[in-house]
């Protein structure tokens, strides 16, 4: 089974995923955890709290959300790295796409202008740090392991946030609540391929697709170049579609 096809949801408590650090103001009345009275949820939890990853309607976990991003972005350097284009999983590219292709050449743009320090990310010791486990061990590290700590120091690199950004932007391109569902692997409504989605499942997605571009990095507390920031966030919003909503274009 693909390592991508892990359940997002696990048993362990919010009161983990809390940080001091709040950066979106506009929730302010559900950042009270009730569990932990006084104490802060994290933004990203606040905003997966909106969807479902499994049809018992348990809520998409961040520490999963961030396992599923980092592989994604080290499955797309594996097949740039072999001169392959993925057909499959959710970085899967049509080439028959210009908008999809384009996201996969910058994203070979930027293999191909940092081959060292993306080589050294990829080794497969340089994993969730696990304190002292053999490699074997680390293999089988899961995606609870994708702390902040972990996070923080894999986008501590630009080209890997640049990567981040490219692969948004492949999830979001030719924009649909379904092809959300599709490429993200949780849900905004229900599971259900036929679902019909509505404004308030494209509002949820937009939301998180915020978050990702204004709020992702800060709240890791990773040193970002705010000017490069800007910058790759315009080129995002122009490159977004919203009008071409049609599951079919995904091509799996
Ligand atoms: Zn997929
Ligand atoms: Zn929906």
């Amino acid at each position: 089974m693909d390592s991508e096809y892990q359940d997002f949801t696990d048993p362990i408590s919010d009161s983990s995923f809390i940080s001091s650090d709040i950066h979106l103001s506009n929730i302010s009345s559900s950042l009270l955890n009730a569990n932990n009275p006084g104490r802060l949820k994290n933004p990203l939890t606040l905003v997966l709290e909106q969807f479902i990853a499994t049809s018992s309607l348990k809520k998409p976990k961040k520490e999963f959300l961030n396992a599923y991003i980092i592989r994604a972005i080290k499955r797309a350097f594996r097949s740039i790295s072999n001169g392959k284009i993925p057909k499959k999983t959710c970085i899967a590219i049509n080439v028959r796409d210009n908008i999809e292709m384009n996201i996969w050449e910058k994203l070979q743009r930027i293999f191909r202008l940092n081959v060292d320090s993306i080589s050294k990310k990829m080794m497969p010791e340089v994993g969730p740090l696990t304190g002292g486990k053999s490699a074997r061990e680390e293999k089988k590290e899961g995606p609870l392991s994708f702390n902040n700590a972990f996070c923080k120091e894999f986008f501590s690199d630009e080209p890997m946030r640049n990567a981040f950004q490219e692969i948004i932007q492949l999830f979001y391109c030719n924009f649909s609540p379904a092809r959300c569902c599709e490429r993200f692997r949780f849900y905004c409504c229900s599971e259900k391929a036929d679902v019909i989605h509505t404004d308030e499942c494209e509002d949820k997605w937009l939301r998180l697709k915020d978050y990702f571009s204004m709020s992702y990095f800060e709240d890791l507390d990773v040193e970002t170049n705010q000017g490069l920031q800007t910058s790759s966030f315009e080129e995002f919003q122009s490159d977004l579609n919203l009008d071409t909503v049609s599951i079919d274009n995904l091509q799996l």
